[in-house]
This record gives C-alpha cells, structure tokens and sequence, in this order.
C-alpha cells in the first residue's frame, strides 16, 4: 500500500481496480455456478429422458432372465447411439450389462447394489449422483431409474451416466470469453481510473498549491478555474476566501500603520507593558526620552530598563488598581530632566497589553515658567532701584535740603540720571520682547561692514579717549565685505558689544574689532578687549537676561544686564550665531557670524 500512499491519481486507480475485479470475480463465480447448475439439471434430465426411452426398449423378459450375455449385447449396441454410458443392474446390485465395458470387464465389476442412485431406483424412485467413477477414472452423473415394476417389484435398475468432463468442457466455453471480457473491462477501468485520478489529482494538486501559498501569506495568486462540479466549487470557495482574508489583512495592516505612525509621530513617549511589567511596544519618542532602543528593550522589566523606582510604582499600581494615575517626576537620566507621566491600567490578563505609559517632557515648559517668575522677579527688582532712589530723592527735597540750591542741583542731577537709567531699562525690556514676541521684521540688505564697524567706533572715540583706550579694527581684505543684515540692528549689535568692551576695559586698554571669511559663505565679526574678563563658570549665562558678573558695577557703570541678551536675539533673528571666549584679567572676544552679500 506504500506505493498509493500520499498519491491521490493512484489511489483511485487502484480504488476502481479493486471495485471492478471485486465486481467481476463475484459476478464470474455467481454465473458459473448458476450456469453449472443449470447446466447439471439440464444434463440430469435429458439422462433421465434418456434413461425412460432405453428403459422402454429393454425387454422385461430379458431383464427378468438375467441372461448377461444378451442384456450386455444390447446395452453395447444401445450405447452406441448415445454419448452416455448406459448400465443395467439386477436388484441385487450384479451388473447386467454396461455400454462402455468389455464382456470381460463386465464380468469383473462389482456389486453396485450400494450406489446411492441405485438404492434409490431399488426404491422406486428416480435417482441420481455426482460421483468419482473408478472405472472411468472421471467425475460422472449418473441418473438411474427402476424398470419394469410388476406389483411393486422392480425388475432391475437402468443408469445412464454422463461424464462431468463434458459439462466442464461447456462451462470453460462459457468461462473464457467472460475472462476476457473482465480482462478488458480492468485494463479499461484502469485507463479511466489512471486518467480520472490523474484530472481529480491535477486539480487538487493545484488547490494544495494554493492552499499552502495562503498559509504562508500569499493570498495575491488564484487558484485558476475550474469545471463546475464539488471541487470547482471548492476551488472557488477557497479564491472568495483568500480574497476576504486579503481584504481583512489589508484592513488590519492600514489600521496598525495608521496606528503606528500616530504613535510614531507622537511628542509624548509611550510605552506598553504587559502584567509583569515588561515591555511590549515603545514609541521613538520614549526611546529618546529614556535613552533606549526598542530592539534591546522589548520582554524587558520596566525598572531594568528605566532605572525609575517611582515610574515603576506608578506603573504597578496602575495595573494593580486598574486606574489612572498621573504625576510628575524627575529623572536625572541620561539628562535631568521633568516629566508628567499618565500610567493606565487596562487588564489583569498574562500575554496581553496590561499597563500604558504616557510621558511627557516638561522640563521646557518648567524651565520657561522658572524663567518668566525669574525675569519677572529681576524686573521688578531693577525697577525698583532707581525707583526707590528718586522716591528718596523727593523726600530730602521736600525736607530741608530742598531750600539749599546748591544740594538741590546735586539731587536733581541724581534723579535725572536715575530716571535716564529707568528709561534704558524700559527701552531695553520693550526692544528685547518686541524681538522675543516675532514682532521684529528685519530689512535684511548688503551692507558694507567696514563702514558699520567704523562709524560704530568712532561714536565710543571721546569716551576710549577719556580713558585711554585704543580703538582699533582690522579689515584684511582689499575689497570691502559685505553682509546680509537689517542695517539698524547691526548697528545695535555692534555699539552693545564695543560699548561692553569700553565700559569693561581697563584704563589703557585696547579694543579691536577684527572680521573673518569663515566656510558657507559665513562671516565672522569679533569684537576684543583688554578688560577684566569673564569667569569661566559664568560664560554659559553671560547671554541671560539680566546676569552680569558684578550687579553692583554693571548699575554703577549705568547697565541694564539686558545688552548681551539683545545682541544674542538679533544675531539669531538674522541666522547666526555668537559666542563669547574670555581670559580672566586679561579680555574677553565677543564674535558673532552673518551670512556674505554681494554689493548691491
Ligand atoms: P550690562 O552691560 O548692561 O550690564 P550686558 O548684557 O551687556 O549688560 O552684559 C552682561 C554682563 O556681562 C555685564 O554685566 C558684565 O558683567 C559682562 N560683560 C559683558 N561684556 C563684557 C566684557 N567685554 N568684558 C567683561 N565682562 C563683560
């Protein structure tokens, strides 16, 4: 059977074999022996007939002498008429005469008295045996019949037999064209099954194709049509139901896409965990937030992976409560920072989403709010000064001193400068949150900046010369540079920053504005003095609005602490960048870059 095994074109050859041999072998054995029998009760009869006409002929008074001699005679020539052999037997069973034997084999033949058709024509009665003749060495019917009853006697026994070789032979005839007929019939019905199985095999060959190309997620190809019958039908069941799987997968696919790229566009990291805590899904911002890459993380406790005890408690109790828990937490790591954290619970259940976290940064919001309470803190605090001042001021005028010219006129000169410096701190503040609120619109032209740099020093000329400062700048070019910048605000970043390094400077000093080609068609203009310089630690701030190094120089030197900040704004608001290196004791280098014009 291994050879039909997995084969299914065989098997139903081998299935229509086994039908049609099974068919035909009953049908062979069931009409051979019916046509056996037929033809034994035919042959039965026409004996019997036979045996009624010889019987007729047979003289009762020779049968009644027992001559053998006569009766054999006779018996021979009556055989010769007939196929049968012919046997006359006396009631006693002693052989009278017999059509296929010899005078001298007669006389050797013995008692037949116990031959079941004999005792039953001693009986009177008809009758009849298949049997094994060792005279005749062959399988014989005999059929015998009582002769010449007188008052219920019998006078002796007529038996024709007939060799069963015959009826064999009549069979055989019959048997052999049967034969092969069957031996057509099978080698036709294995061509039929051969080709049947192999069109039903093709076909579910195709469909297994199929099949497999769909459990391995190929659902794009058809199977191709079929004839309209159970497997057609299957067949294009199997089409209508790749195409309904395609459309469903199609659908989820859109759905997770459009899922994901919500979640990967979203500012706030989210990360999914299941019962234990480990981590199942985790958004690009929460990998920045937290320092980590999704591939390393994924099946990982929350804890090993975030370092947050609170996160991690928050989390737990989460999913413990099935809730909603928000707060706020600060993480040292990778960089301090403050972030508002939603933890949800959403099911108790193993191998499923069971906790989600929503974080947000808001360290920026938290520093801008330190910043507003900072700044308004500072302001208040400058305004107060010289406020305070001048309100003192009044108070002594409008006391003794107010009489006395001569101290009047001092106060006076006191207050004006006070409520110059209110002025400065008030125009500073407006210029500074008109840029800061994007009001600013700058009218950006070439501008030739030897010209602005010479113009910007020479209104610092009296005041370095007061103190003997050398103001100096150096254009290394043949032909004048030129910058793309808004022509005023220029103007204000340079007098800001060469009015620092004067105020700055010692007495003796020097002040040198330098300017530089640098790559991308960047130029760099660096302002240089010779001054007190600028402590490390407090470079990162020097660009703050209102930090200065020494408060109580910066006031007394008539400064804001908002200059620096300005010039920071407008660099930037024109697309460069400043910066600030400085040696204490020795000067400090404010530079800035804008970007090269052509002349217009
Ligand atoms: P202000 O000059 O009005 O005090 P700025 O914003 O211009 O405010 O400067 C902030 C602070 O930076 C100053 O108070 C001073 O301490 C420091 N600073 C600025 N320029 C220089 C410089 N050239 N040399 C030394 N310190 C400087």
């Amino acid at each position: 059977m291994k050879f039909i095994a997995g084969n299914f074109g065989r098997k139903i050859t081998f299935s229509y074999l086994v039908i049609f041999v099974t068919a035909f072998v009953a049908v062979a054995f069931y009409a051979s022996r019916t046509l056996q029998n037929e033809r034994l009760s035919e042959v039965s009869r026409s004996l019997t007939t036979q045996a009624l006409l010889i019987g007729r002929t047979l003289p009762p008074g020779l049968i009644q002498s027992k001559n053998r001699s006569e009766i054999h005679k006779m018996v021979k020539s009556l055989g010769e008429a007939t196929e049968a052999r012919i046997t006359v037997i006396a009631p006693e069973g002693l052989v009278l005469g017999d059509s296929k034997r010899s005078w001298k084999e007669l006389l050797e033949m013995d008692n037949h008295a116990g031959r079941p058709e004999i005792r039953a024509a001693l009986e009177g009665k008809t009758g009849s045996s298949i049997r094994y003749s060792n005279t005749l060495k062959t399988e014989m019917l005999y059929v015998a019949i009582p002769i010449h009853e007188r008052d219920g006697e019998v006078l002796g026994v007529l038996r024709v037999a007939f060799m069963l070789t015959a009826v064999d032979q009549v069979l055989l005839s019959i048997r052999r064209p049967i034969f092969v007929g069957a031996s057509i019939g099978i080698l036709f019905s294995v061509v039929l099954g051969f080709w049947l199985g192999r069109s039903i095999a093709k076909r579910v060959r195709a469909m297994k194709k199929a099949a497999v190309r769909y459990a391995t997620g190929d659902l794009t190809r058809k199977i191709p049509a079929q004839p309209d019958d159970e497997l057609g039908a299957l067949g294009e069941t199997m089409n209508q139901m790749a195409k309904t799987l395609a459309d469903r997968i199609g659908e989820i696919k859109e759905e997770r896409n459009r899922f994901s790229s919500v979640l990967d566009n979203m500012a706030e990291g989210v990360i999914a965990v299941d019962c234990e805590k480990r981590i199942l899904m985790i958004n690009p911002s929460a990998e920045a937030m937290f320092d980590i890459r999704k591939e390393s993380v994924f099946g990982k406790g929350m804890i090993e992976t975030v370092r947050s005890k609170a996160l991690d408690d928050m989390l737990a109790q989460a999913i413990q409560k099935q809730c909603l828990i928000t707060g706020e937490l600060e993480l040292p790591r990778p960089v301090a920072r403050v972030l508002r954290v939603n933890a949800v619970g959403i099911s108790k259940c193993r191998d499923t989403i069971c906790g989600i976290l929503v974080v947000s940064d808001i360290s920026e919001l938290r520093r801008l709010e330190r910043s507003r309470q900072e700044f308004v803190a500072n302001v208040s605090h400058e305004l107060k000064t010289p406020l305070t001042s001048v309100r003192g001021f009044i108070e002594i005028l409008q006391g003794d001193a107010g009489t006395d010219e001569a101290r009047r006129g001092v106060f006076l000169k006191m207050m004006e400068k006070d409520s110059d410096r209110l002025t400065r701190l008030i125009d500073d503040l407006l210029e500074l949150s008109k840029i800061e609120s994007g009001e600013l619109s700058l009218k950006l032209t070439p501008v030739n900046l030897e010209q602005e740099l010479s113009e910007a020093m020479s209104l610092f000329g009296a005041r370095a010369a007061e103190r003997k400062i050398a103001l100096e700048h150096h254009m290394p070019q043949r032909r004048p540079l030129y910058v793309l910048a808004d022509r005023d605000r220029l103007r204000q970043i340079l007098i800001n920053l060469i009015d620092n390094a004067v105020k700055f400077n010692r007495d003796g000093g020097r002040v040198a504005a330098g300017v530089k080609e640098t790559e991308n068609d960047q130029v760099r203009v660096s302002i240089e003095d010779t001054g007190q310089g600028i402590p490390a630690e407090s470079i990162p701030r020097i660009f703050e609005r209102f930090y200065r190094v020494d408060k109580a120089r910066s006031r007394e030197l008539g400064g804001t602490g908002l200059g620096l900040s300005i010039v920071k704004h407008l660099v930037e608001a024109h697309g460069g960048t400043v910066s600030c290196k400085s040696v204490p004791q020795s000067g400090s280098t404010f530079s800035f870059t804008l970007r090269k014009a052509n002349p217009s």
